[in-house]
């Protein structure tokens, strides 16, 4: 261990918090905040309610309900998922049609000028047509996420894994993403740049459940489908957000069990049975509902045989034997060390994009950038390294012959006339002797980089297809490697080496392990090679966490984002609440004055305030003392609360004016701010709320004495947003909330264990 985790944990209460954008400066502050969050917990990020608010009104509205109202509801819950699932499918059927169209398009009009150049000697019109058509289609993606959409670029996939953990992230699941995801995904695959279109379709289903589920959108204020009202809280609509997760995965993989189990690995605290029943109900309607239409467009109507995106064609005809199970670990350990290669390359080049390319128009330049070279690499790899062919796939129509003679066609034509899904086919699939080595180590080697390049490009793109792409290509060799040596052996197979690369590769980039051992062998279709992909993501992600964390990992901790992981560190065990809780404390009286509400409510970001008895404000203000309390705890309640309350003017003539818990759910999720909420000094002087029936009394609460383990393992497993510390006399001591569980940055690296405690920014 070294020193910072052996130097004792200094208590600064309140946090050290820093400030990092004023409306001033906030250019400059951008810039400052770009490489400065590493160190910093970002304000920015708010939590969701997993826990319900139990108070009078919700007890009310409970008791009210009868019987038929609870089979409604859960009826509806049921609804609910299966629109999910059936416009998942819809939309990545979409997306699959307009992708196939635009590659076949751009590809017959560059293989059009590549015939007619190698004759008449000028091809350097293909080289700029293929970059035109590549830069323009990139140019329209990059514009709409860089100046519309931000969050919609990438996989989409670190966003929804912070949202299942319980992160707010700002637009994550608004309509307007969607459409520049579906838009965008469409443009940059179509685009050639090396990126799937699997990933983006997970952050798809996610914001179509959360969408759905709410039934109203913010940009069509007028549609609002009350039916669905009961879903307008954070709690079901995170469980709707995982079903919709849990229907991308299925629609991209055809991985129905998949899929829940991505939702589940990724986000859920429990094992909630009757959610999952339900997420598995949504991905298999949204895989059916994909296989229909892709049997209507494949001509075959009804024949259900295309249940994903992406598949890895058939394998049932391939075996191992357990003699071959050390070559999958050495595979295992090679996917872990690429894979940390990887994301190591792309970590300093995600530091430096955030220091340096943060505009919009340099967004757009980058992506254009690295479409125009993504596609003069692939033809300059193409014409250096032109590997003939005899004719096989003479059907295919992106067979290209270049220079080869008549009989034959160019390999590495084939490979990069395609979609990367489709390369990854050919390598699992084609015969031996398709490849020559050199075509290989030359491919992977421009895979790797470009694909590296590529990963955190403004644009929506998904990462598992390179990842997959690059470890077919270096499995495939390792099977012509094996070949060699043992030019008789049978079991040499490069189709299963190719797969078990793709496996180790993928793994050692993302380190998932669960969810991607399912989502990988359902889309192989049979359990053959279950184990061996079971091991080798085993010992990708054994190899790769010696190094650095997993690609989604790290990207969220570089955006200081407070993500809860599995487990507590061992390392801060002892550790206590009273030295993770934040002190002193805003609360407030059951009946509170408005002006006072108002007061802390403008002068604070807090989203959480303890209710008390017993205590005067004007008293504590005034007190220096470290260890004071404040006053006997009740209960707490929530800004957004306080908000509705303020704005209804829940005061005065009306302080026995009751709100229901509807109230509630019309305000939710955008809550009118407080500087949006005019009171006049009379009222604020005069006037009080009685927070009683609007506060949550069966709220958690901890002794100051509890470690630190407990309070994480209530925070994980109960989706708790606050935490009120007390003392042995039930006096409010102190507030805990997931930044304060998430500033201890406990980093592994081999056997040096290392402890950091983060700074938190302002909202
Ligand atoms: P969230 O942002 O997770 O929705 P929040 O806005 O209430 O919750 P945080 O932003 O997580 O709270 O809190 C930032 C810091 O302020 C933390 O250190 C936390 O302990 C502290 N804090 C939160 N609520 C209070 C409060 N009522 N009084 C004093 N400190 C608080």
């Amino acid at each position: 261990m070294d020193d910072s985790e052996t130097s004792p944990l200094i208590n600064r209460r309140p946090h050290s918090v820093i400030n990092q954008s004023s409306e001033e400066d906030e250019d400059d502050s951008e810039n400052k905040l770009n490489y400065t969050t590493e160190k910093v917990l970002s304000g920015e990020y708010e939590s969701l309610d997993y826990d319900n608010c139990e108070n009078e009104l919700y007890e009310m509205e409970e008791k009210k309900k009868s019987v038929r109202d609870i089979v409604v509801i859960e009826m509806l819950r049921w609804l609910v998922m299966l629109f999910v699932g059936v416009l998942t499918g819809l939309v990545a059927s979409l997306i699959d049609y307009c992708v196939i169209k635009s590659t076949d398009l751009k590809f017959s009009i560059i293989k059009k000028y590549i015939d007619k150049c190698v004759d008449d000697q000028c091809m350097e019109i293909p080289l700029f047509v293929w970059a035109g058509i590549n830069g323009g289609l990139v140019f329209v993606a990059a514009v709409l996420t860089a100046c519309f959409e931000p969050v919609a670029a990438g996989s989409g996939i670190p966003q929804i894994k912070c949202y299942l953990n319980g992160v707010k992230v700002p637009h994550v699941v608004r309509l307007k993403t969607i459409v520049v995801k579906v838009i965008g995904v469409i443009s940059s695959v179509a685009g050639g740049l090396i990126i799937g279109k699997e990933g983006p379709m997970i952050h798809s289903g996610a914001v179509i459940a959360a969408g759905i589920s709410q039934g109203r959108s913010d940009t069509f204020r007028k549609f609002d489908l009350r039916i669905f009202e009961f879903f307008r809280a954070d709690t079901e609509k995170r469980d709707f957000v995982a079903g919709g997760a849990a229907a991308g995965v299925s629609a991209a993989f055809g991985a129905p069990v998949g899929g829940v189990l991505f939702s589940l690995e990724e986000g859920a605290s429990f094992w909630n049975q009757a959610l999952a029943w339900r997420i598995f109900f949504a991905s298999m309607m949204s895989t059916f509902t994909l296989n229909v239409i892709q049997s209507y467009i494949k001509g075959h109507p009804w024949d259900l045989s295309y249940p994903g995106l992406f598949n890895f064609g058939n394998f049932d005809t391939t075996s191992y034997s357990a003699f071959e199970i050390p070559i999958f670990i050495l595979m295992g350990v090679l996917g872990g060390l690429f894979g940390a290669l990887f994301n190591q390359f792309n970590y300093i080049l995600t530091k430096f994009r955030r220091r340096y390319i943060n505009k919009g128009r340099d967004r757009v330049l980058e992506a254009m950038v690295v479409a125009i070279i993504t596609a003069t690499v692939g033809f300059v790899s193409l014409y250096f390294n032109n590997n003939c062919t005899p004719m096989i796939h003479d059907q295919d129509p992106n067979t290209v012959q270049f220079y080869c003679n008549d009989g034959q066609y160019s390999s590495t034509a084939s490979i990069l006339f395609q979609s990367p899904e489709d390369s990854v086919k050919s390598l699992f699939h084609d015969p031996k002797g398709t490849y020559a080595p050199a075509t290989l180590i030359v491919y992977c080697l421009c895979v790797f980089l470009l694909a590296c390049w590529t990963y955190g490009l403004y644009v929506p793109s998904g990462l598992f297809i390179p990842g997959l792409l690059i470890g077919a290509t270096w499995g495939r060799l390792v099977g012509i490697s094996l070949n060699y040596i043992f030019p008789d052996a049978e079991w040499v197979d490069f189709g299963k080496y190719s797969l078990i690369g793709a496996a180790a590769q993928l793994g050692g980039i993302v380190r998932m392990t669960i969810s991607l051992t399912v989502i990988i062998m359902e889309a192989t279709g049979n359990i053959t090679f279950g184990l061996p992909i079971m091991i080798v993501l085993i010992v990708a992600k054994w190899v790769g966490d010696i190094f650095n964390e997993g690609i989604y990992d790290m990207h969220i901790h570089i955006q200081g984002v407070p993500i809860l992981g599995w487990e507590p560190s061992s390392v801060l065990t002892n550790l206590s609440a009273r030295e993770v809780m934040s002190h002193p404390v805003s609360v407030f009286r059951m009946r509170e004055s408005v002006g006072r509400i108002m007061e802390v409510l403008q002068n604070e970001m807090h989203n959480g305030f303890p209710v008390v008895e017993n205590f005067d404000p004007d008293i504590q203000s005034s007190s220096e003392e470290e260890e004071m309390s404040f006053g006997t705890y009740r209960g707490i309640i929530l800004r957004s609360q306080l908000l509705v309350l303020l704005k209804q003017r829940i005061y005065g003539d009306n302080l026995t004016a009751k709100l229901t818990t509807k109230d509630f759910r019309d305000a939710y999720p955008k809550f009118t701010p407080v500087r949006q909420i005019h009171i006049s000094q009379y009222e604020r002087e005069h006037f009080e709320i009685n927070l009683e029936p609007y506060m949550n009394p069966a709220a958690y609460c901890i002794t100051d004495n509890s470690l630190y383990p407990r309070i994480f393992k209530l925070f994980r497993a109960l989706g708790l947003r606050h935490l009120v510390v007390v003392d042995k006399h039930h006096q409010v001591v102190g507030m805990v909330t997931r930044k304060d569980l998430a500033r201890y940055k406990v980093t592994q690296k081999l056997w040096k264990v290392s402890m950091e405690e983060l700074l938190i920014s302002t909202k």
